[in-house]
């Protein structure tokens, strides 16, 4: 099946607004097991519109689109389809009775220019919008395209999700055959090429499944998609010994989520003590819903003098060994878990740019792990810029702790 996304708004083409709708579409076709062959985005131009769909509907079988369902003068997506295919607008008695229904809710009058939204080119079918006031379109077989299928989608994120996975979703289902299971591997601290080298005996072994691998600044995704979910498990079973340690989580596990499900199941806590990251440690901890049991929380000791007022890291040490140091990551570590009486401490120093400081070279990260056996530390080469270095750094703090639980 060919399916093409048609995004429209001219919002779209600028920088004010992301085509977010589309991605988002195409994730969910996945889980169906379908892709888009085309995505466009295109503005609220008439001509535009209507020589788009002409196109679209001499190469695709399948055409979703999304925008210009709204009231108002730039909204004409309906008007456009049904021109180009050669039919009338009729009105739909439920749509109109649920726009009323909308504004009577809200003790408010629909405006006049609300009741287009209740247009339906003829022979198409309404997708019913329970979160707002513009309707949807579903046309199947629409004149001279039998086969064909026309959906089309407010442009409004939530009301385009709520419709796609209520009433688009299983209307394709039947089309799409069996459903797609995904398998998720979350690897850290290795790089995409090497991994890709690293796992190519079993992605060959596998051949027959869809693979991805998906690199980020803090972790590396390995991708199998397949119907059969024994397939999907031989996988991951093949891989076990291949990654090692390197497996941070699977699932829909992260690489903090992986930290904090090893510290709750220990029964142990942990503090960060961070400078150059500024609290991005902390906030991608805290992001994470019941990190309260684990993460106890943290100082931003960003200057000297805060190094040396929250934490006590001594003065003199600051100053013979610099702010950006090995010794300083230790002290801070050292201090954080000790103020806090967390299991781990923490502690994050380096240079993350633009300009050298203190010496340190760009990227130049020291962190140090202080735990019930001691203290370790470690200092890296971070490449990218100021924020790429900051999320770098936390991801290496995070799978320094990973790695020292897993291994204790
Ligand atoms: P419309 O249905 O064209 O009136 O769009 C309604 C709202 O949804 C506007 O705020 C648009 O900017 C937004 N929107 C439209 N298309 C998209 C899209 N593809 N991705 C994200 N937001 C969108
Ligand atoms: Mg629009």
């Amino acid at each position: 099946m060919r399916i093409e996304c048609i995004a429209i708004g001219t919002e779209l083409l600028t920088t004010r607004r992301l085509d977010t709708n589309s991605v988002w579409l195409g994730e969910r076709l996945a889980s169906l097991g379908l892709a888009f062959h085309r995505k466009t985005a295109v503005g609220d131009s008439h001509e535009d519109l209507a020589g788009l769909f002409r196109e679209a509907l001499t190469r695709s079988d399948l055409i979703i689109t999304t925008g210009g369902l709204g009231p108002t003068f730039d909204d004409f997506t309906k008007e456009c389809f049904a021109e180009v295919l050669g039919v009338a607008l009729q009105e739909d008695a439920q749509s109109r009775e649920d726009m009323l229904a909308f504004y009577a809710a809200r003790k408010r009058v629909p405006p006049a220019s609300n009741f287009k939204q209740a247009l339906l080119p003829a022979g198409a079918e309404a997708l019913r919008n329970p979160v707002g006031t513009a309707p949807g379109v579903w046309w199947q077989d629409p004149p001279a395209h039998p086969g064909a299928r026309i959906v089309m989608l407010p442009g409004v994120p939530r009301e385009m999700k709520r419709m796609w996975e209520e009433q688009v979703e299983p209307r394709l289902r039947a089309l799409a055959g069996a459903p797609v299971h995904t398998l998720r591997m979350v690897v850290a601290g290795v790089p995409e090429s090497a991994l890709d080298e690293r796992t190519r005996d079993v992605r060959e072994r596998h051949g027959h499944l869809d693979w991805t691998i998906l690199a980020s600044l803090t972790q590396v995704e390995l991708l199998a998609r397949h119907a059969d979910p024994g397939a999907l498990e031989a996988v991951r079973i093949d891989f076990l010994p291949v990654l090692g340690d390197d497996l941070a989580a699977t699932g829909a596990a992260n690489l903090e989520d992986a930290v904090l499900d090893q510290l709750r199941a220990r029964g142990e806590t942990l503090a960060v003590a961070e400078s150059m990251t500024g609290g991005l440690l902390a906030a991608r901890l805290t992001a994470i819903a019941g990190a309260s049991e684990a993460f106890l929380g943290g100082a931003t000791a960003y200057s000297a003098m805060a190094k040396a007022a929250l934490l006590g890291v001594p003065a003199d040490l600051l100053a013979a060994e610099g702010t950006v140091s090995e010794a300083t990551s230790r002290a801070l570590a050292e201090a954080i878990r000790a103020k806090l009486g967390a299991t781990w401490g923490l502690g994050l120093t380096g240079n993350a740019g633009p300009g050298a400081e203190g010496g340190a070279p760009v990227g130049t990260v020291f962190i140090a792990l202080a735990g019930p056996g001691g203290i370790e530390s470690r200092t890296y080469a971070l490449p990218g810029d100021r924020v790429d270095v900051q999320l770098r750094a936390t991801a290496w703090a995070l799978d320094l702790l990973r790695r020292t639980l897993r291994n204790g």
